[in-house]
């Protein structure tokens, strides 16, 4: 479809790339205040972007100075390999059967927990790195430990024959030992320490049955943007400075401008000043005037009760705005806020814009950002639709265009 020859259907998003980029060198700041030196920030652009565009966001990321990238899939690896050349591309999500030869082929850095993924690894870099004259030890890994979270990583049993496979001549070794913390936004930190407590006898575990590849290994790897806005970060850094590792922590969500709520109250935002990337808009269609009892929407779920001025906006829950928000939400048109009337169709929507003086058709509607001086955020509409603003921003369309201003 050749879209330069019409406009576009008028559902977009708007990517400040400038906020991503000083989000980023805040984010790196706080970093550097854990550990001055050698202390590592890595820009998560999973998922792409985060809903944000990996294309857009990856190069700002790294014109920010970001030396590393965070992504799920050796897939959204090989992508953010092809816009950055020159950075470290970490795949965090695990390397499935029959993307080892990519991963090599493409430099990616895989984290790895299981003598599968190893083997795999091994086996595509046998014929690899001996044409290329590679030596042992020349491809680095990240390997993950399971510290609580059951998802993924090894578990302290599993790791001393996970070690043994990381001989003097492996073309392997592990660059980073490797954790997630699945509870930094409890302000009581309960779960993140006995986290670390095990992250650390994994650290004894790994010295003590394999030291050559412990001696070998720079980075402590953990923590996401709750650990670095709340208080895992300093408890992090502590941990690797005693093992005279660097810290790395991997932020996403905080790049992007929002600040994990930190559960009861934690420091949050004041620790640092993050500006809100995406501005996700529409227009105002069509207008009508209904009189009192006019329904509104499928099944008519809202009825007039005087007579309204209704305003069509093209967004509906195929572009992601979520049908749960019908008749319990509100956009912004005029710098105000309009009610979402009756049932997100999929691909329009209604407000009620009776209230508002002057909305016409072509009005700019956000439906998640700033207008004026209202703001509709992401956990407005998270805690609207019963989820989190990872999952409000991933669920927004391809078809919504990413335009960078
Ligand atoms: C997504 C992800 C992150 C980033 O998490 P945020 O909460 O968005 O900062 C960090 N580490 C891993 C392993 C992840 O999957």
């Amino acid at each position: 479809m050749n879209q330069s020859s019409f406009s576009a259907r008028p559902c977009w998003a708007e990517i400040d790339l400038r906020a991503l980029e000083d989000n980023y060198r805040s984010l790196r700041g706080l970093v550097h205040e854990l550990a001055s030196a050698g202390a590592e920030c890595v820009a998560v652009v999973k998922g792409d972007a985060y809903g944000h565009s990996l294309e857009l966001c990856a190069p700002a990321a790294v014109r920010a100075g970001a030396a590393w990238l965070g992504v799920t899939s050796v897939e959204e690896a090989v992508a953010a390999r092809e816009l950055c050349p020159e950075s470290r591309v970490l795949v965090m999500g695990g390397v499935f059967d029959g993307q080892g030869a990519a991963v090599v082929e493409h430099g990616i850095t895989p984290s790895v927990w299981t003598l599968r993924q190893i083997e795999a690894l091994e086996a595509a870099l046998e014929g690899a790195a001996r044409a290329a004259g590679a030596g042992p030890g020349a491809f680095a890994v990240h390997l993950e430990i399971d510290t609580g979270m059951s998802r993924q990583g090894a578990g302290l049993d599993e790791l001393p024959e996970i070690l043994a496979r990381f001989t003097a001549d492996s073309p392997l070794r592990v660059e980073a030992v490797m954790t997630h913390l699945y509870a930094s936004d409890e302000a009581d930190r309960v779960k993140s320490a006995a986290q670390l407590e095990k992250l650390e006898e994994a650290l004894r575990v790994l010295h003590a049955a394999n030291p050559a590849a412990a001696a070998k290994v720079e980075f402590l790897s953990a923590g996401a943007s709750a650990a670095l806005l709340g208080g895992d970060g300093a408890a992090i850094a502590e941990i690797a400075a005693r093992w005279k590792l660097r810290p790395m922590l991997r932020t996403g969500l905080a790049l992007y401008g929002v600040a994990p709520h930190v559960i009861p109250s934690g420091k949050g935002n004041a620790a640092v000043k993050l500006r809100p990337v995406m501005t996700w808009k529409t227009r105002v269609g069509c207008l009508r005037e209904v009189p009192a009892g006019a329904e509104i929407g499928y099944n008519g779920t809202f009825t007039a009760t005087e007579p309204m001025r209704l305003a069509l906006v093209a967004a509906g829950y195929a572009d992601g705005l979520d049908r749960r928000l019908g008749n319990r939400f509100s956009l912004l048109v005029r710098g105000e806020r309009a009610p979402l009337v009756g049932r997100v169709s999929m691909d329009q929507a209604v407000i009620d814009v009776t209230e508002i003086a002057g909305v016409c058709e072509g009005d700019e509607v956000v439906i998640l950002g700033a207008q004026d001086e209202e703001e509709v955020t992401a956990y407005d509409h998270a805690d609207a639709e019963g989820t989190i603003p990872w999952e409000v921003f991933t669920r927004i369309a391809p078809r919504v265009a990413r335009i960078a201003v």
